[in-house]
């Protein structure tokens, strides 16, 4: 054994009183399972200031997805979940990536094989797809001789390594989330540590880099809770630290059910083409399955961050709800900044609205107060290239007091005013109208309704008749009263 080799491994390892990391296998999509592990991942090192790392596991070669590692980045720049350290010194930040780092591992497994937690298996299903099956509490390999094993090794047999797990006794582990876990050490399987590839799996790399990056923070899904017992039996092997183990409960679709893309559950990408804002989906994400103290719900991502903290976690899983996702998103987009607004809006505006004499800032600011999903807007906004074929019947309305009659007359009279009128803003032709009601001694509903159903055609509009007639601009807006008149005379 190379001792060289491990001294100066450890001697590189950065040290830091909180390091976290996310560690997403690029097997598929960001699921919001995933973006909830890595929020809370990031939130634990940031709240101590701590260092976030980022590290795609990606040795199991047969289970990746192409372009899976970009959505894991963008998703991740997308929601400002910044990684600190990567491999690179200088430039932006690259993450670990374990394939770069394959020659990393072998030396540690074969440490493990010399004190006796770990053997050479030169079975011929072993390590290979239908292993899952395969029988190995009597694995042959666990006991041959060393010569043999060295005679087998030097004549090139192909071979994995496995971890040989005590047949005897229990695995204790501690959990922050879900305190003493012990597992009786039958139960546990001897996992392949190296494939026959000569690549970790990923349980044995992700142990190896937990360690050589420092790692004091382990968060990641209880579906790992069952190898945790593993985990440990490899660091009490080598002689290490065990970090500090966070496992989070799922995120349910139902009481039943976990979130999942095949039956139809979205992921982090859908959120966001479905109309919902990153901020809004991030605040929601964090609050399924953590609880703040108090009654504050809304939090940006660094109030997340200074809020945070590991007793908030429940042991439950949490059902994601998308109505609550809609309120929350909803209550995003009210307090957005008006041009913040409208750039978030104008692609989903445009959809609807072709005509560029139609203003994307004055038509965000009559939505913004009333959008709950960016999705929602185009079909909100149909009436303004073409006005839709109505009803004379919507002249009539209760609440206003309008009748046919009194739709005629007030419509009559607004077409007169705002023919008059010098200048058209929202300002102008709002003063004239209410001056108009005003001098008529009737109630402004009554001559804003026929003025709304005219110009929009359609009995539920974003913005009332002022915004809408703003909008449309003077010829436009005229052309349409007119028409209105006409089916009223
Ligand atoms: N690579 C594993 C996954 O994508 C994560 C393991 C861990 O976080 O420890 O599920």
């Amino acid at each position: 054994m190379d001792r060289k080799f491990f001294e100066d491994m450890e001697a590189r390892i950065p040290r830091g009183k909180v390091r976290t990391r996310f560690a997403p296998s690029p097997t598929g999509y960001m699921h919001v399972g995933n973006l909830r592990t890595a929020l809370y991942t990031w939130c634990i090192a940031r709240h101590a200031g701590g260092t976030f790392i980022l590290r795609i596991e990606d040795t199991d070669q047969n289970r990746l997805v192409e372009g899976a590692v970009d959505v894991i980045y963008k998703t991740l720049r997308e929601c400002g979940l910044d990684h600190d350290e990567g491999p690179d010194v200088g430039g932006p930040v690259a993450p670990y990536v374990q394939s770069e780092r394959r020659n990393t591992y072998l030396p540690y497994a074969q440490l493990l094989v010399e004190r006796g937690h770990a053997y050479y298996c030169f079975c011929e299903k072993s390590g290979s797809e239908e292993d899952a099956g395969f029988e190995h509490i009597e694995d042959p390999c666990r006991s041959l001789p060393p010569e043999e094993v060295q005679r087998r090794l030097d004549a090139g047999e192909p071979y994995v390594i496995r971890q040989k797990i005590p047949r005897e006794g229990t695995t204790t582990f501690h959990d922050e989330i879900f305190g003493d876990i012990t597992a009786p050490n039958a139960d546990l399987d001897d996992q392949v540590l190296i494939k026959r590839d000569g690549l970790p799996t990923y349980n044995f790399a992700n142990v190896i880099d937990d360690h050589l990056m420092g790692i004091t923070h382990v968060v990641r899904g209880t579906e790992y809770l069952a190898s945790a017992p593993k985990y440990n039996l490899l660091y009490e092997g080598l002689g290490w630290e065990i970090p500090r183990y966070v496992h989070c409960s799922p995120v349910m679709r139902d009481a039943h059910n976990k979130m999942s893309k095949r039956h139809g559950d979205p992921s982090y990408e859908d959120l966001i083409a479905e109309g919902y804002l990153t901020e809004a989906v991030v605040n929601y994400v964090a609050l399924l399955g953590w609880s703040p103290k108090g009654e504050r719900e809304i939090f940006s991502l660094p109030e997340l961050a200074e809020a945070f903290d590991l007793s908030g976690i429940s042991k439950s899983p949490a059902i994601f709800d998308k109505e609550k996702l809609t309120y929350f998103n909803a209550e995003y987009i009210k307090a957005m900044e008006p041009a913040a607004f409208a750039k978030a809006a104008e692609p989903w505006i445009r959809q609807a609205v072709k005509n560029p004499a139609y203003s994307t800032a004055a038509i965000a600011a009559i939505l913004q107060q009333r959008t709950e999903r960016l999705s929602d807007i185009p079909e909100k906004l149909d009436f303004f290239d073409t006005l839709p074929e109505y009803d004379t019947a919507l002249f009539v309305h209760k609440k206003s007091k309008s009748t046919l009659e009194t739709s005629r007359d007030m419509l009559r009279a607004a077409i007169d005013t705002l023919e008059a009128l010098p200048e058209w803003t929202e300002t102008t032709v709002h003063d004239s109208l209410v001056t108009l009601a005003e001098a008529r001694g009737v109630k402004n509903a009554l001559l804003m309704w026929p003025v709304r159903i005219a110009a929009a055609g359609k009995l539920v509009t974003p913005g009332g008749a002022v915004e809408i007639c703003a909008i449309l601009g003077r010829e436009e807006t005229l052309r349409r009263l007119r028409l209105g008149l006409e089916k009223l005379n």
